[in-house]
């Protein structure tokens, strides 16, 4: 156990304690101190000692059934240890004492929502919450843990007003993931050929952070969806610019509108022209290109050139093979072809946050719910095991 859990868990049994006590003065019964074995228990947990601090909890409990702080610590510790089971029993027993206080009944469903919460039985956790979502001490949390529960079970229009009650509630708005909610609606309506509703939220989504790419590729989907390749090619030549990394999202959305305009020869010309936006567009279409394996075109092949030179892991090997500098054709799509099959062994993008690292690309990450954090990982960054997405 981390000292930080130990403190946690600390720090809510001196609470409870606390608040036992205080409840007692309030209902005029005798004074008393905690006991022994539950002292005891504390110590252990300060000297980061679960095991024993659990045995000495479990003592106390023995003595006095009654005691509402201890039934919490020890709660707090089976959930901690990852005794979720024992934890469910712990918290039921004290929701269900017909004598608990408000407050502690209050307390002691929120703690049982948490198990819920940490055994995946999200429906159980939903119900919980949502009383205490609606008044009272656990308000705000519940409403937090409601919005990672609709999140994991793709609910966004419930995540929306969660959102919008924390709002009121004074909580800074949540704009990023706001929008995100947005584009998964969007993309839900699309998929069901329900275009005005798609535009609508995409202009919801517009409408909240300054910059959001992922608006202009939902909308470029809707464009293509209905034919106006056009129009998807205009939305699509800025993503890149305003986002280099998304060049990935954006090159098989390119291919489908070329594909509407019978034009699917002319994509690494395209490409190359897309490129033509600075260095670092440059190397984010060089590294789709290569990935998708979209590399034959003389334009193209410059721009592969240019991005091999940027790329220290790869520029060692070009310099080892053409003492020129300045690798041929052969040379510079055997290179790329090596670089596509080596990115099909390792991990292609990773988490700024956590380090999450996944073949596939995630608009949130599945490690840590951030929203927007994974990164295509260049020739070289990509060591590392593949770490396979939580369901
Ligand atoms: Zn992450």
């Amino acid at each position: 156990m981390k000292w930080g859990e130990a403190a946690l868990i600390l720090s809510g049994a001196i609470v409870g304690w606390y608040a036992t006590r205080r409840a007692r003065i309030d209902l005029g019964a005798p004074k008393k101190g905690p006991s022994s074995d539950y002292l005891a228990g504390l110590n252990y947990l300060v000297n980061e000692q679960p095991d024993r601090a659990v045995e000495a909890f479990l003592r106390a409990v023995a003595v006095e059934p009654d005691t509402v702080e201890t039934q919490f610590a020890l709660g707090a510790l089976f959930r901690r240890r990852g005794e979720v089971d024992r934890a469910i029993r712990v918290h039921q027993n004290l929701v269900e004492r017909p004598d608990l206080a408000p407050a502690f009944r209050e307390q002691a469903t929120y703690a049982l929502a948490q198990d819920y919460l940490k055994s995946g039985l999200y429906d159980r956790a939903e119900k919980l919450l949502g009383d205490l979502s609606k008044a009272g001490a656990y308000r705000l949390p519940a409403l937090k843990d409601l919005v990672l529960i609709y999140e994991l079970e793709r609910e966004w229009a419930r995540a929306i007003e969660m959102h919008e009650e924390l709002a009121r509630s004074g909580k800074p708005d949540q704009a990023i993931a706001l929008a995100h909610y947005r584009c998964e609606l969007a993309d839900a309506a699309r998929r069901a050929k329900d275009f005005e509703a798609a535009k609508a939220q995409i202009k919801l989504a517009r409408s909240g952070p300054r910059q959001f790419p992922r608006a202009a590729l939902v909308r470029a989907d809707v464009a293509l969806d209905q034919g106006e390749a056009e129009l998807a090619l205009t939305l699509l030549r800025r993503v890149p610019v305003e986002s280099p990394q998304l060049a990935s999202e954006v090159l098989p959305r390119l291919v489908r509108a070329l594909m509407l305009q019978g034009r699917e020869a002319a994509l690494p010309e395209v490409l190359a022209e897309f490129a033509g936006d600075g260095t670092e567009v440059a190397d984010a279409i060089a590294h789709a290109a290569i990935l998708a394996g979209s590399t034959d075109s003389p334009a193209l092949l410059n721009v592969l050139r240019g991005y091999y030179t940027r790329q220290p892991a790869v520029a060692e090997l070009v310099n080892a093979l053409s003492p020129d500098r300045t690798p041929d054709d052969v040379a510079v799509r055997a290179l790329a072809l090596a670089l596509r099959r080596q990115s099909q062994q390792v991990a292609r993008y990773r988490c700024g946050d956590c380090g999450f690292a996944s073949s596939a690309f995630f608009w949130q990450c599945p490690g840590c719910k951030s929203w927007d954090t994974l990164k295509p990982l260049g020739p070289g960054e990509q060591g590392g095991a593949l770490a396979p997405p939580r369901a």
